[in-house]
């Protein structure tokens, strides 16, 4: 791996109480953001592997005309023509032709739907993932259609070992840069994407939580959020356990959960080289 970095696209809102441990009156009333985070790796040849990949650029360009004003307003999306994660990519020098490989964590749209801009990747899944897009209702966030393309979608069974954690694993290129994670519950077949970079390994968790709180020992989730969009809330229970032992393995890893305003804060947010011109253009 050459580089890795983390961009979101754009923003979801929501009512406070819905990520809240707690409801009350307080956050009842308020309004909260959430990130929508996509990993970056840009790999030793050039290439570019995408953790889930955003709201498409047609989505992001126009929510209300692409989605309809009812789902728009549901999923809480703010949205804009430049938060799409191909013209975020562009803005930062990359190509997105370049991006070869998409590990989706799981097939909800907001994760994705961004797969149609970027024609050379294919899209990985889990094999449970794949069975569940079949048996899902069309309004559940599946859309077949941006699959549909011979030979879009790579299959993956996750038969390897137990690793940081989680119960069955795969590693995507043999190597140990990319590795799928059994974390199922909040879909049937929702995947954690361990990627190991240069200091760190960081862990993206899809919507295994919404927010980190939701794995801690002391105030286990679900969010009410959670509660109401999980396949399968004993799954989700068993995911939670093995995040906090993925947290507390040797390595630290970072958890990044794809809808944690506050933790993608404190990613990095550009390539290094760019940070460094940066850096020496501002004199930091
Ligand atoms: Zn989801």
């Amino acid at each position: 791996m050459r580089d890795l970095f983390f961009l979101t696209c754009g923003r979801l809102k929501s009512p406070a109480a819905a990520l809240a441990s707690k409801p009350t009156l307080a956050n009842a009333l308020a309004t909260t953001f959430m990130s929508i985070t996509v990993a970056v790796v840009v790999r030793e040849n050039g290439d570019l592997a995408l953790v889930d990949a955003g709201f498409s650029s047609p989505v992001c360009a126009d929510p209300t005309g692409t989605l309809g004003a009812l789902r728009a307003l549901t999923l809480g999306v703010d949205l804009a023509a430049q938060d799409s994660i191909a013209r975020q990519l562009r803005a930062l020098g990359l190509d997105p032709a370049r991006v070869k490989t998409i590990v989706a964590t799981h097939l909800h749209l907001d994760h994705v739907g961004g797969a149609a801009d970027f024609p050379n990747a294919e899209v990985v899944c889990s094999d449970r993932e794949l069975r569940a897009l079949f048996r899902m209702p069309r309004d559940a966030g599946y859309r077949v259609d941006d699959f549909a393309r011979e030979g879009r979608l790579h299959v993956v069974d996750l038969g390897g070992a137990p690793m940081l954690g989680f119960p069955r694993s795969r590693d995507l290129f043999a190597d140990g840069e990319l590795v799928l994670l059994d974390a199922h519950g909040h879909t049937p077949g929702n995947v954690a994407v361990a990627v190991r970079g240069a200091d760190r390994t960081f862990v993206h968790i899809g919507d295994a939580v919404y927010q980190s709180w939701e794995f801690s020992a002391a105030t286990p989730g679900p969010s009410p959020i959670a509660r109401l969009t999980a396949q399968d809330r004993e799954a989700l229970a068993r995911t939670y356990g093995a995040i906090r032992a993925c947290a507390a393995d040797g390595c630290r890893p970072v958890i990044v959960p794809s809808h944690d305003l506050e933790v993608f804060r404190a990613l990095p947010h550009a390539p290094r080289a760019a940070a460094t011109t940066n850096a020496a253009a501002t004199g930091a």
